[in-house]
């Protein structure tokens, strides 16, 4: 018998013949993130630290699964006998119509990052929102809810469940940027009731929605503690940075969820401003823990997994 660690990419088409692709592989892959691109994401090493730290018998892989694939791929989970998986980019809000049942944080956000398979059932739940929670206070020793959070990239899955977090934890200030501005705009009125009580520092409006614009940006920020990217924007070096260095200011903390590379160009700007930063490692972390409880029903162990991430 041949003994591999999965580090391979597989596809829908291995899916769909998956005892010719996979049925040799051993532990047996019962687990795994679907994206597009699906290359730089760390989930399987950390996973597979947290299966090995816990003797259970399988493995996480990474699927490359385009978006109009997606539905085709998970029907496949039940019958191949799938613990679960997690969704990165570009599947989270559209695989919230194609699960059989939502958790309360999957319905909120309308978006899922991790599926577990229960009795031939897909069941939908969410521990981005979480796990950015987790992660600004471990990076920053501060909580959301003290915060005015400016929130780039409100449009998307992981944009979706950090501003629902941002308002279930009462932060100070939410604006929310996206590249379509209408996705944030109807954010903001889901929200709003969330946002309703007294302002306490300054008269600035406890919510809103703005132009991804260098002059509506600009006005906000005297007035923003932590900046939030939740666009894939800095996963390539050609990428712009989401908001122009001039703005940045020393009182601002910034938090990429992108975390390859380590340092995109928002980041290096907030260092040359005086600011502080931090990539998405940790959320990345947090976020995967609380994956593994859902699946295994179990505290994940976080030490193994934090380790397979250095
Ligand atoms: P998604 O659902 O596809 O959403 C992408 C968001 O980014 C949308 O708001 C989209 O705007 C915007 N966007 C996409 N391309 C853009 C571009 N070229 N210019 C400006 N805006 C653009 O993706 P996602 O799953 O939320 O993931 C977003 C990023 O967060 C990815 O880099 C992912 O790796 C990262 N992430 C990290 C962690 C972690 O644990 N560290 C967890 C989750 C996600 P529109 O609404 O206009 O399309």
């Amino acid at each position: 018998m041949k003994q591999k660690q999965t580090t391979e990419r597989y596809t829908l088409a291995d899916l769909e013949s998956w005892s010719r692709a996979a049925g040799r592989v051993q532990p047996s892959i019962r687990m795994g993130v679907f994206g597009d691109p699906v290359a730089h994401s760390l989930s399987p090493q950390m996973q597979n630290a947290a299966l090995r730290a816990c003797k259970i018998d399988t493995q996480y892989a990474r699927f490359h699964i385009r978006a109009n694939e997606l539905r085709s791929a998970l029907r496949f989970l039940p019958d191949l006998d799938f613990i679960g998986i997690n969704l990165t980019v570009p599947h989270k809000i559209a695989a919230f119509t194609q699960i059989d049942e939502a958790d309360e944080s999957a319905s909120r956000a309308g978006a899922v990052n991790t599926i577990r398979v229960r009795e031939k059932k897909l069941i939908g739940s969410n521990t981005d929102g979480e796990g950015f929670l987790r992660a600004i206070r471990s990076e920053f020793s501060v909580d959301v809810r003290d915060l005015r959070v400016m929130l780039i990239g409100a449009g998307g899955g992981t944009g979706h469940a950090i501003a629902w977090q941002c308002a279930l934890e009462n932060c100070e200030r939410l604006v929310l940027v996206n590249r379509t501005y209408e996705k944030a705009q109807a954010l903001v009125e889901q929200l709003r009731s969330y946002f309703a009580g007294p302002r306490v520092l300054g008269p600035a409006a406890r919510l809103e929605a703005i132009a991804w614009e260098e002059a509506a940006l600009r006005a906000q920020l005297s007035d923003i503690d932590l900046i939030v990217n939740a666009t894939p924007l800095g996963m390539n070096s050609s990428d712009p940075i989401p908001i122009p260095a001039r703005l940045l200011a020393p009182h601002q903390m910034v938090f990429d969820c992108v975390y390859g590379p380590s340092k995109t160009s928002l980041l290096r700007a907030v260092d040359e401003a005086g600011g502080r930063g931090a990539n998405g490692l940790s959320m990345l972390l947090h976020q995967g823990a609380l994956s593994f409880s859902i699946w295994f029903d179990r505290e994940a162990p976080i030490d193994a997994m934090r380790k397979a991430l250095l």
